[in-house]
């Protein structure tokens, strides 16, 4: 599994990657009748302030906090990538609170007429792997601010 890791120094600001993730998650919900009314956020958030941008992403810590935190055991790793089960997040936010990177989102969907939330995190592009391609940030990303480990 590659892992993407992000250099402010080349990072423009132009926000590519924020699309690319965004396109993705759409496009998989697209297809997905359970997911079709949820909002897309974007799992790499590019934070700029006057000289600096930074492409904030999930790192995949060894011990995370988020799967330690979440109360319904959520959050689990699979080939050390951090994936949130949406079967069982309940929306309590508790693993958006204790990210030390602020890389958790949350996320609103529609069901049974109700508004729910539900958490939203970078999954490493796994099904994108799986097929031996690379995370789409990385391969949107004009200046290679953002490289694979
Ligand atoms: S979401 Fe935050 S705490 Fe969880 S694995 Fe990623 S960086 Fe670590
Ligand atoms: S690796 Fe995939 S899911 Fe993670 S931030 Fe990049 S595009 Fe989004």
């Amino acid at each position: 599994m590659k892992f993407i890791t992000a250099d402010s120094a080349y990072c423009l600001g132009c926000k590519g990657c924020e699309l690319a993730c965004t396109s993705r998650k759409a496009s998989i919900y697209a297809v997905d009748e359970a997911r079709i009314n949820r909002t897309v956020v974007p799992n790499i958030i590019v934070t700029q302030s006057q000289d600096m941008k930074i492409p904030a992403h999930c790192r995949h810590c060894q011990e995370a906090f988020c799967l330690q935190l979440c109360p319904t055991k959520a959050i689990t790793q699979e080939k050390k990538v951090v994936v949130i089960n949406d079967d069982k997040c309940t929306g309590c936010g508790i693993c958006e609170q204790g990210c030390p990177y602020g890389v958790i989102t949350m996320a609103f969907y529609t069901k049974d007429q109700k508004i729910k939330k539900i958490a939203n995190k970078c999954d490493m592009c796994m099904d994108r792997q799986s097929k031996d391609e690379d995370p789409l940030c990385y391969t949107a990303c004009p200046t290679k601010a953002i490289s694979l480990l």
